[in-house]
């Protein structure tokens, strides 16, 4: 079997044209969606998603606010800023880059956005409406590829996902996530004994473990569902996933490429939050 790509970049620019419209109707009634994104000290891969992430909104109609803070900012002068964004009625959405240096406290950070207008969803106030089942800003990465899988038509309910990596950011909430659409979820991780034994039983795999080419054909069912998350690079530098694509492609039925796979779903399903955030701010969808 040769597996049919899902085409992440595809989905994501349909997705996006679906929110600016969206952006349209809101200005319409006057509410421009605003998301704040807060950059601190000098990390040039932060600096890079930073930059993506203003673009992509001021591509689909948002204002987007860049708050730059340098490296030795103190942790009181961060979570004032916060403090002053939660009060900032232009403003729908507060990001804080991570990862921070080490003298702020991340936890302490995040639990300082209003959970209103937390649109990473990494607030234990979303996490845990999120594991109830309630309206919450779901993370971006894990809602990104449950709409790819959406996107595939491939039914969720009563399917056994194998989620590999159990990081609060990815591994956990897809986990979450797939068993709220009525999936059988084993997760799997570092300690897990005779790894190929669990993930060969997976409909839908899921490997977020951010090791090159982690994932062999072996360790596949023949037809699964394969979802790549990992953005890495190889011995050669070269950007790759997690997933062994040229063999495993032989043999799953469906499969993220990496890159143009889950990547680009991340940037959008924060748009979408930013978005959702807003309209909720008078009054929801
Ligand atoms: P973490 O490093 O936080 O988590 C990695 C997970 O993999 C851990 O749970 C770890 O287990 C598990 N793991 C490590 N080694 C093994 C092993 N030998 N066997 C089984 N499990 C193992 O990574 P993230 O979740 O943050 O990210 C994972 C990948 O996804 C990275 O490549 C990252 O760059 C990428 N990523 C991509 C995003 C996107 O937008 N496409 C967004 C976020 C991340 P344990 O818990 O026991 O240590």
């Amino acid at each position: 079997m040769t597996a049919e790509i899902i085409n992440g970049k595809e989905i994501a620019a349909k997705k996006r044209l679906e929110i600016a419209e969206e952006v349209q109707k809101l200005k319409s009634e006057g509410v421009t969606p605003g998301l704040s994104v807060i950059l601190v000290g000098n990390n040039d891969a932060s600096k890079t998603y930073v930059k993506s992430k203003q673009k992509t909104c001021e591509e689909l109609g948002m204002y987007s606010l860049l708050i730059t803070m340098p490296e030795e900012v103190s942790e009181v002068e961060l979570l004032a800023k916060i403090e002053e964004l939660n009060a900032d009625p232009s403003i729908h959405g507060i990001l804080v880059q991570l990862p921070l240096p080490k003298h702020i406290d991340e936890t302490r950070v995040i639990e300082s956005i209003s959970p209103l207008k937390d649109v990473d969803g990494f607030h234990p106030i979303n996490i845990g409406r999120m594991m109830t089942g309630q309206n919450a800003f779901l993370p971006c990465t894990p809602y990104g590829i449950l709409v790819l899988l959406e996107e595939t038509g491939v039914q969720l309910e009563g399917k056994h996902v194998v989620v590999v990596g159990r990081s609060n950011i990815v591994g956990k909430p897809v986990g979450q996530l797939l068993l709220n659409k009525n999936a059988t979820v084993t997760y799997c991780h570092s300690k897990t004994k005779d790894l190929s034994v669990h993930t060969r039983q997976a409909d839908i795999l899921i490997a977020a473990v951010g090791i090159p080419n982690f994932i062999k054909a072996d360790h596949v069912k023949e037809g699964a569902v394969v979802i790549d998350v990992g953005i890495n690079r190889n011995e050669a530098g070269k950007l790759c996933g997690d997933v062994a694509f040229d063999e495993v492609s032989e043999k799953a039925g469906y499969i993220t490429p990496v890159p143009k796979g889950v990547g680009p779903m991340t940037i959008t399903m924060l748009m979408y939050n930013t978005l959702k955030s807003a309209s909720e701010s008078i009054g929801g969808f």
